[in-house]
């Protein structure tokens, strides 16, 4: 069985998509995953709560695309209006899914400890289309439902199963549909679609922006051959470099991708983090760990953030022990030791300080290492010679401490982030060159 390609449409469901109060994140979920198993979403789109609204976008999709994933619309609530249409659009009539209702009786007795009877709209939950197969939804009470219908375009390249559709619907709620995605809809979609081959290896840079890289890039990029695509994913100070290799057979793709991500690695070696898809925190923790150190923080200007991503990361009571989150200046003095005289005369947000505040963390928290920031994050308190943007980073263990200044220009969340970020970045070098 040859593999072709299988377009897909995202619908996702709500009046507060529409006005902006909800921010859909769930189609940007869904387009990753699909992408992950060679499957093309070629449109997406947010309709209202209203029936024909949602019945058009059905129509639409249905006629350009073998997969249509919709979320959305499927609550207790009332204007929720999303299953009494399917079961109108499929075909067939309501009936109450046995498996769903122990499902949802199992969530209010056991889980959310409820007592008393279950309210009407909540036993509706148990309601299908006996037109669909049902799709378990462990983390909620409203099930997935899985469609499929004759699609008449059958000379699209979008087709999809023996010339049908697959009408997939989840919930709004992004965990649980989340958890639908990845414990049964994918999995699904592989039986049911013989999709391409698809491999990807992903390298993680920092330090470095998307235009530099892909300047350095360019000819590895134009060398490469037609089924091997390079993609450039940036994230706050942070760039992802994903190869995917496309064809028919998985473990030639892993050979002939090899040498490639080999050659890309080397392209970029002084911004490499990792040769996997893991974040900065995740490899600090990794080194940390292999060389038997601990860590502490001492925050100003990124105010707990760094702590935030350390913790992040299960396993970091391991190497991680806490934080002198050290806003005001007495803070820096009494508890991390900063010198007044050093604030007098150069300033909190200064190498002196960070300096100081290493050493600081170094003793107050009994850690190997450390690692400390202080800034200026906007969008006032900046001067001519600090201006917003300034920050000064420290890492250091108790023999040396080095240091890094940035001169960030956005708004204060992001100056915050790429503050954070830059620290770890800081820290995991400093690591790798004095442990
Ligand atoms: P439930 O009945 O369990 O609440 P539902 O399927 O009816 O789920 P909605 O009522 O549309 O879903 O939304 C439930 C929650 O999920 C809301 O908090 C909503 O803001 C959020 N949500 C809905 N759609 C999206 C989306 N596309 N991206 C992110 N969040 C979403």
């Amino acid at each position: 069985m040859s593999s072709h390609t299988v377009n897909a449409s995202i619908i996702t469901i709500g009046d507060e998509l529409l006005i902006g109060q909800t921010i859909d994140t769930n189609s940007a979920f869904i387009a990753q995953e699909l992408n992950k198993i060679g499957i093309w979403v070629h449109r997406r789109l947010a309709v209202g709560d209203v029936y024909e609204d949602i019945r058009k976008a059905l129509d639409e999709e249905g006629k350009q695309s073998g997969i249509i994933i919709i979320t959305g619309g499927l609550g207790p609530t009332a204007d929720d209006i999303t299953k009494p249409l399917l079961c109108d659009y499929f075909g067939g009539k309501m009936v109450i899914n046995e498996q769903v209702l122990a499902h949802i009786k199992y969530l209010f007795e056991k889980v959310y400890n409820r007592t008393g009877p279950m309210l009407e709209s909540n036993l509706k939950q148990a309601e299908v289309p006996d037109t669909c197969e049902v799709l378990h939804n462990a983390r909620g009470t409203a099930p997935g439902m899985w469609f499929k219908k004759q699609n008449t375009q059958t000379t699209l390249p979008s087709m999809g199963i023996e010339g049908s559709s697959v009408y997939i619907s989840l919930p709004g709620v992004p965990h649980e549909m989340k958890g639908l995605m990845t414990d049964q809809v994918i999995p699904r979609l592989l039986k049911a679609f013989s999709l391409p081959a698809i491999v990807h290896r992903t390298a993680f840079t920092a330090g470095q922006g998307e235009s530099l890289l892909a300047e350095i890039l360019k000819p590895f990029e134009t060398s490469l051959p037609r089924q091997i695509k390079l993609a450039y994913l940036p994230n706050y100070g942070m760039v992802k470099l994903r190869l995917t290799a496309r064809g028919n057979n998985r473990e030639e793709l892993e050979k002939e991708a090899t040498p490639y991500f080999e050659q890309l690695q080397l392209l970029v070696k002084d911004y490499l983090v990792s040769d996997e898809d893991e974040g900065l925190e995740t490899v600090i923790g990794k080194l940390l760990k292999e060389k038997g150190l601990t860590m502490g923080t001492a925050e100003s200007c990124t105010g707990g953030y760094i702590a935030h991503l350390i913790t992040s990361i299960p396993g970091s009571s391991a190497y991680y022990k806490g934080s002198i989150i050290s806003y005001a200046n007495e803070i820096k003095t009494g508890i991390l030791g900063v010198q007044p005289s050093t604030l007098a005369s150069v300033g909190a947000v200064s190498e002196e300080t960070v300096t100081e505040m290493v050493k600081g963390a170094i003793e107050t928290l009994q850690v190997d290492i450390a690692v400390a920031t202080s800034g200026i994050m906007g969008p006032d308190g900046g001067t001519p010679e600090k201006p917003v943007g300034t920050v000064w980073i420290a890492a250091g263990n108790k023999d040396k401490t080095a240091t890094l200044q940035l001169k960030l220009r956005f708004d204060r969340q992001r100056n915050i982030d790429l503050a954070a970020v830059n620290a770890l970045n800081f820290l995991r070098k400093f690591i790798l060159a004095n442990s």
